[in-house]
């Protein structure tokens, strides 16, 4: 299809009509939109970062001049560039190639190396974007970086490495956009409340980043419990030694603790921050909903939906809370490979029944609420994995698309592209190849759609494009 010219955004440049040539024009080959309806083209040219054109091969080519450089893509695919939407970069880069579920007894594993200083920081950070290129992600979230953790044990998480992001971005070194939220507990490990509330109004203090569109930091990182395999996710359910998990949160009471976490997430709400929330267990999740929809009925508050606050793994959400986070404009942010590799483990503490009925992508994604990402460097940070093993859990959980395999394929693709790209409050100029958007993009050995989820791990990423310069280019 072509798009027609009132679909193209107000903000395109000058000349778009067919007067400048383009910097650079992909045709011959499938150009998938990964918009709602899933369009599909032939070629598209991008001028000056954006993308001027999208269309059939006639169209386009019309817009190469004496400087525009031509890859033929021989029906090779053309994808958005895929977002990672949690995904540990400052500390994937000081340990990749190892991941936390690559080793075979993480208690034996050697200790991570302590990135101990700037100038580490800094080419853990530029490591993890050339390794990230390479598969074709065009944007990332770092979920907790921060003064909670600049006494931690890695060093990867200090808040240090926010100058060395504001720095890079000034500087145009970014291989990524990078969305950064703000850690004021420690990782995986209790906060205390007056700590976390002392930071939220920090942060909203702050200045806005000089250009979001490539460093932006729209909120916290909040860690509300820990996950169902320590059994400290906090369930309604029982785990095998009869308890239900708790909160990761100092008081005296469990009472006290639920109180002081719902604080916090009403504090970051009224402050027009992003909370990502660590959250596993249900009663986490039924937790923090309240707490958004009693922070958003205060007069005066933004929605939740303005806020677009994260749910971040969520591996025990109900359908019925699911369909809830939709209403409100709350998004899961899911990782298919802990899925696909702890569902045996998850049956060993809670039973089959609820390791069947969790990671309920089926619910999520009729809920409208899914968006994937790789959580690295826990697991690896291969999109291409994660949406097979989303595609095979959609499968086992049911829901509206499980009987049509393009149809939840375009879902889950979405899932990594367009839908982290409301997540990141960008959707009006990332997330999807659209005339006027920023051209982030990724061409792929076969098209997605021609040898389904499963075969997508085996499509090889070829060409990385970052706001329409090449940033990476696969050998041959
Ligand atoms: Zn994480």
């Amino acid at each position: 299809m072509r798009w027609s010219e009132q679909d193209a955004p107000s903000e395109r440049g000058e000349g778009d009509e067919g007067g400048a040539a383009a910097d650079l024009v992909l045709r011959g080959g499938v150009v998938r939109a990964l918009d709602a309806a899933g369009s599909r083209a032939e070629a598209l040219a991008v001028r000056g970062g954006r993308i001027a054109a999208v269309g059939d091969d006639a169209t386009v080519s019309a817009l190469i001049g004496a400087g525009t450089r031509v890859v033929e893509l021989a029906g090779r695919a053309v994808l958005p560039g895929i977002n990672d939407s949690h995904l540990h970069a400052s500390w994937l880069g000081a340990r990749w190639p190892r991941t936390v579920f690559g080793e075979a007894d993480p208690g034996a594993a050697p200790q991570d190396p302590l990135v101990s200083n700037r100038a580490k920081r800094r080419e853990a950070i530029l490591r993890a974007g050339r390794l990230l290129a390479q598969l074709g992600i065009t944007s990332y979230t770092e979920p907790g970086i921060g003064p909670g953790e600049d006494d931690g044990d890695t060093g990867c998480f200090h808040s240090e490495a926010i100058g060395i992001y504001r720095e890079l971005a000034d500087r145009g070194e970014l291989l990524q956009r990078v969305t950064l939220l703000e850690l004021h507990g420690i990782l995986d490990g209790p906060s205390d409340v007056e700590t976390v509330l002392a930071g939220i109004r920090s942060r909203a203090a702050a200045a806005p980043e000089a250009d979001p569109a490539w460093f932006a930091i729209p909120g916290v990182k909040i860690f509300g419990d820990l996950i169902p395999l320590t059994r400290q996710a906090w369930t309604a359910r029982s785990y095998d030694d009869g308890g239900h998990g708790d909160l990761l949160v100092r008081g005296d009471t469990l009472e006290q603790r639920a109180e002081r976490l719902a604080e916090m997430l009403r504090a970051a709400h009224a402050a027009g921050l992003q909370v990502g929330l660590h959250a596993t267990g249900d009663r986490t999740i039924g937790l923090a909903l309240d707490a958004f929809a009693a922070a958003a009925a205060e007069p005066g508050a933004p929605s939740v939906r303005e806020l677009g606050h994260v749910l971040i793994h969520g591996d025990l959400a109900t359908p019925e809370q699911l369909r809830r986070m939709g209403d409100l404009g709350v998004w899961l942010n899911a990782q298919p490979g802990i899925a696909a590799r702890t569902g045996e483990w998850l049956a060993s503490r809670m039973g089959e029944a609820v390791a069947a009925e969790a990671w309920d992508y089926g619910a999520a994604l009729d809920a409208g609420v899914l968006v994937l990402s790789s959580d690295a460097p826990v697991l690896d940070f291969d999109w291409r994995r994660g949406v097979a093993d989303a595609d095979a859990r959609v499968l086992a959980s049911g829901g509206a698309d499980a009987g049509d395999a393009d149809a939840r394929l375009l879902a889950l693709l979405r899932a990594y592209t367009a839908v982290p790209a409301e997540q990141d409050r960008a959707a009006a100029w990332k997330g999807t190849i659209e005339p006027g958007k920023v051209a982030d993009l990724v061409v792929l050995g076969r098209d997605p759609f021609a040898v389904g989820a499963a075969g997508l791990p085996e499509v090889p990423v070829e060409l990385t494009v970052l706001d329409g310069r090449v940033v990476f280019e696969r050998a041959g």
